[in-house]
């Protein structure tokens, strides 16, 4: 079932113009929240940065915080998977094809829900592949918009070289991933660019952050030079769907020991625990 401009409806049923400004313009925002046995994980957070990309297009939010809560709520009650993963989109609605915003249209939203598809046992164990590559995109990456080809062609990238994640270098430093943030460990440090406009501010990678220092790991926020992923003794990636996931193998090469690292392993079951907790309906950082 998916939610589409106030009604809830078999996915089938589902009918947008070919007006819409998201299809014409890739002129709309989303948000991806993943829920555990049906409780969206971070919700407030996830409905904050949705705040934040509808002011960065200057698109006025259709629903208050309880709006969407509530509307987020029905529609994962409605799904059959404990385990899901919300997907919402608002684009600026239906007009003629001009590129000026409309006056007085209303937006489309739309969100729909699948089950939740979290790493498996074996990439946990094993790590990922990545490669780097040159990150081409805007200078707004901090804006969570449908807008989506310079990722699309950048995670093709890391597929056509049977990697998992592109990781994004802009002029020498660490961006983040086509779909992820990315962390690396350095010295017994934890290192992550700095949230700015050239990356999205990853909810995930608040947990990681808060998670290390409520639990005394060494977190270093500042510009990652490329030279640091190409000498990391671990590399992880980090986002709603993947969790934290160890990255062990870079452009073929093996990352550090090639295995997923002493630090990895202490976050991601840090990051079991606490998920674990928000199930429960627990929701402090342990
Ligand atoms: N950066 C990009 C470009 C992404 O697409 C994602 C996934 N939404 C992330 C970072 C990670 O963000 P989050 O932890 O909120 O899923």
């Amino acid at each position: 079932m998916i939610y589409l401009n106030g009604e809830f409806m078999p996915l089938e049923e589902a009918r947008i113009s070919v007006l819409d400004r998201g299809f014409l313009f890739g002129d709309g925002v989303y948000e991806v929240i993943p829920v555990y046995s049906r409780r969206p994980f971070r919700l407030e957070e996830h409905l904050e940065r949705l705040e934040y990309s509808l002011a960065g297009i200057s698109l006025v939010n259709p629903f208050d915080r309880g709006g969407w809560r509530q509307r987020i709520e029905e529609l994962i009650a409605l799904n059959p998977w404990e385990d899901q993963s919300v997907y919402l989109q608002i684009t600026r609605g239906v007009a003629k094809r001009d590129h000026a915003f409309p006056v007085g249209v209303k937006p489309t939203v739309f969100m729909m829900s699948s089950v939740l598809s979290i790493p498996g046992p074996e990439l946990v164990r094993e790590g990922a592949n990545a490669v780097t590559v040159d990150d081409f995109r805007w200078s707004h990456c901090d804006i969570k918009s449908i807008s989506l080809l310079p990722n699309v062609l950048l995670r093709q990238l890391a597929v056509e070289a049977h990697a998992n994640e592109a990781i994004l270098l802009r002029e020498g430093w660490l961006t983040e991933g086509a779909a992820s943030n990315i962390f690396i460990v350095r010295d017994g440090v934890l290192c992550a660019p700095p949230k700015d406009h050239h990356m999205l501010a990853g909810i995930t990678y608040d947990v990681i952050v808060e998670l290390a220092h409520a639990n005394d790991l060494p977190v270093s926020i500042g510009p990652v030079p490329e030279e640091w992923i190409h000498t990391a003794d671990e590399i992880w990636q980090t986002s709603s769907t993947r969790e934290v996931l160890a990255i062990t193998r870079l452009n073929g090469k093996p990352v550090g020991s090639g295995v997923p690292g002493p630090m990895f392993k202490r976050i991601y079951s840090l990051y079991q625990e606490y998920k674990h907790c928000v199930m429960k309906g627990e929701n402090a950082v342990s």
